[in-house]
């Protein structure tokens, strides 16, 4: 049976983000991994901020096959580390990348701190690569639109780039709890609740969570969304509207 959904690439190896993206898109777009694509390897990730690496990611995938596509990059900023593990939040216990043994010397590392004081957040940048039917015209180019910071632009090959960001306050939990989710959720508490992360279902995380908001606003540039008034918005900025 075929549907009139258009496709949209999501740059990740990751299952995770793939439903929690799906949670969100789902109704108007069919989501594609590059594993289904035929590219089974993880999507390179080199740069030194989370919205460099996602814009590289989107890149990747957008010059490998050349279809609309987005890519997303996340870290953890936590105040008494002085915003570690930030970007290197996938391999803060070394190589290679996993999850159990970051969020074991995550706490580690916060021994002795006490929970009011363990203070952080998940930021989550959203890069979308599309192909503008309009054209690119009187968009900026790359090296203007990265010079002033906050503007998409547009690409050599005919792409457009904007870029989606979302943030989600909390404290560090003293030990791990929940089972849902992924990552560092078990150990994070987000702002205003007494559970982890990893105890909301998926619709609750999506709610109120880093990518939710960064996945709630691309939906709105996409034409799917809540309206921009939702709490969502106030949490996220765009780049490229
Ligand atoms: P990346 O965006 O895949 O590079 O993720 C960076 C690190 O943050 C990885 O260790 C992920 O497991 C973790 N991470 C990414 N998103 C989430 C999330 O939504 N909850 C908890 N951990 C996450």
């Amino acid at each position: 049976m075929t549907d009139n959904k258009k496709t949209l690439v999501f740059a990740t190896a990751n299952r995770n983000k793939l439903i929690e993206a799906a949670g969100v898109l789902g109704e108007g777009f069919n989501l594609e991994l590059p594993a289904d694509l035929g590219y089974a390897d993880d999507v390179p990730e080199t740069h030194f901020t989370i919205r460099e690496n996602a814009i590289e990611k989107a890149q990747f995938v957008w010059e490998m096959f050349g279809k609309d596509c987005f890519a997303d990059d996340t870290g953890l900023e936590v105040d008494a580390l002085d915003g570690a593990p930030g970007v290197y939040s996938a391999r803060y216990a070394g190589e290679p990348k996993d999850p159990v043994q970051n969020v074991k010397k995550l706490l580690r590392e916060l021994e002795g701190v006490p929970f009011a004081e363990r203070t952080a957040r998940f930021r989550c940048v959203i890069a979308l690569i599309e192909r503008d039917p309009e054209g690119c015209e009187g968009l900026p180019e790359e090296s203007e639109a990265r010079a002033d910071g906050d503007r998409g632009f547009a690409l050599p090959d005919g792409g457009i780039l904007r870029v989606f960001e979302g943030t989600c306050e909390g404290h560090i939990a003293l030990e791990p709890q929940g089972e849902l989710g992924f990552g560092y959720d078990p150990v994070f508490v987000p702002e205003g609740m007494e559970k982890t992360m990893a105890m909301l279902t998926l619709d609750e995380k999506n709610a109120i969570s880093h990518r939710g908001r960064a996945l709630d606003l691309l939906a709105a540039h996409l034409g799917l969304g809540k309206a921009e008034s939702s709490e969502s918005a106030e949490k996220g900025s765009v780049e490229g509207e």
